[in-house]
């Protein structure tokens, strides 16, 4: 079997922390790299955003990169793809003629590599399967109730448009939790038997529990005398993932805990990456400074994912504020590594953290009650959270089982 993914954005060799890469390029790396191990081979096409980059990476023996041209070869913010696609799906179909390729199925991933796939697929007659990464509907709904639509309504019209397109013409949705399901059958209405529901994994050789924790080493700029609590946040500085809640329930949890710490991981590197998010840093200073908390809260910036797992093993608890979040792999990484989380109570994450058995879900935008999740769990002590949560990652979100039902769903539909 031989998969076409398209990941448009989505470099899966991208460094995380460089410019809009997130869960999606991580998602494409190991799901692709796992698929592989199993001899599944996938080419993953991905827009040429950097002229230094090779145009095509061989990864292994079944899993390549190739970097596709569509606008010039340096980075673009994803509102600006729309204009891209024509070319991206015309030079996926070039190559394609003239290495005389020959796929069993297109996977797209995120709207734009919808479109791509609908325009390929009139030529290819391949079945598609899709995967939002998130929902037009959803994404919408969210940045109106942030007031922070800006003056993008025809592109979330195109996007809505393409997404109920996609859900009627694919052959195959992987929803990657229930809930998710739920809001796609609702959505489009269509058949639910469509919509698989196939989770998204983790790589436990790279997260996992360290024993002797007082060996861990970590950035210089903490002094792990200083504290007896330490609270972590991993992820990208966007509005959507309720930092600004976080630190207003962190300034509750100092009076009970005034020896507390919250470490919070992430942001862009790079210029452009920096201007982006410049204004919702500043938000964050703000915060900081009113509240009076400088010294507690520790901004590290972005790291290399092989290194969090130290960061993970460290903290007493991970927190997920995200006001929403369609999955959420860093609570996997989390608890893969013993950690309990403290979630938001909304989206995929109420689905992969377990109220009560792998730390507890908090209501969205509300930090009296994150506060008080995060106060519970640091009470009741890491220890009694780190079995159940190991258990719930091996069974059911290591790659290696998430892998193989994706072939058991590719299998049911590819071109033989
Ligand atoms: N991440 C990382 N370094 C950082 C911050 C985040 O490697 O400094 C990784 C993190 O390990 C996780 C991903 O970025 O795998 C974030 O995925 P998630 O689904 O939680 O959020 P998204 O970025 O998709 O909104």
């Amino acid at each position: 079997m031989r998969i076409l993914l398209i990941s448009d954005h989505a470099d899966p060799l991208a460094e995380i922390g460089s410019r809009e890469a997130g869960g999606q390029n991580i998602y494409v790396h190991n799901l692709s790299y796992f698929l592989s191990r199993l001899g599944v081979s996938v080419d993953v096409y991905t827009r040429w955003d950097n002229k230094n980059k090779s145009e095509v990476v061989k990864v292994n023996e079944h899993y390549r990169v190739i970097r596709v041209k569509a606008g010039p070869k340096r980075y673009i913010p994803r509102d600006n793809f729309l204009e891209l696609v024509d070319e991206f799906a015309d030079n996926i179909m070039q190559r394609i003629r003239n290495k005389k390729m020959n796929y069993s199925i297109i996977f797209s991933n995120y709207w734009f590599s919808a479109k791509i796939a609908l325009k390929i697929e009139k030529k290819l007659k391949l079945p598609i399967v899709h995967l939002y990464h998130s929902i037009g509907k959803i994404r919408y709904e969210t940045l109106k109730k942030l007031g922070l639509l800006k003056n993008n309504h025809l592109v979330f019209q195109e996007r809505m448009k393409t997404e109920l397109e996609i859900a009627m013409n694919c052959a195959r949705i992987i929803s990657t939790s229930p809930v998710e399901k739920k809001i796609i059958e609702n959505i489009f209405n269509i058949d639910p038997d469509k919509i698989c529901v196939i989770p998204i994994g983790v790589d436990i050789d790279l997260f996992h529990p360290i024993k002797n924790k007082s060996l861990i080493k970590i950035d210089d700029r903490i002094d792990a005398a200083t504290f007896n609590k330490c609270i972590l946040y991993v992820g990208r500085f966007e509005r959507r993932k309720g930092i600004g809640t976080l630190l207003f329930a962190f300034n509750e949890i100092l009076r009970k805990h005034p020896s507390s710490i919250l470490i919070i991981i992430g942001g862009g590197k790079g210029k452009d990456q920096k201007e982006m998010e410049a204004e919702e840093l500043q938000h964050y200073c703000r915060i900081v400074d009113e509240l009076n908390i400088k010294e507690k809260v520790k901004f590290l910036g972005p790291k290399k994912q092989k290194s969090l797992i130290r960061y993970y093993n460290i903290a007493d608890v991970v927190v997920v504020p995200s006001y929403y979040e369609p999955f959420g792999i860093v609570p996997l990484e989390a608890m893969a590594c013993g950690t309990p989380v403290v979630a938001s109570n909304t989206g995929g994450l109420k689905y992969t953290v377990k109220n009560g058995v792998t730390g507890l879900l908090a209501l969205p935008r509300n930090y009296k009650d994150l506060a008080d999740k995060i106060l519970k769990v640091l009470d009741k002590n890491k220890n009694c959270y780190s079995d159940n949560c190991l258990k719930r990652i091996e069974n059911k979100f290591t790659w290696k089982i998430i892998s193989k039902d994706i072939i058991k769903l590719f299998d049911t539909i590819a071109k033989k």
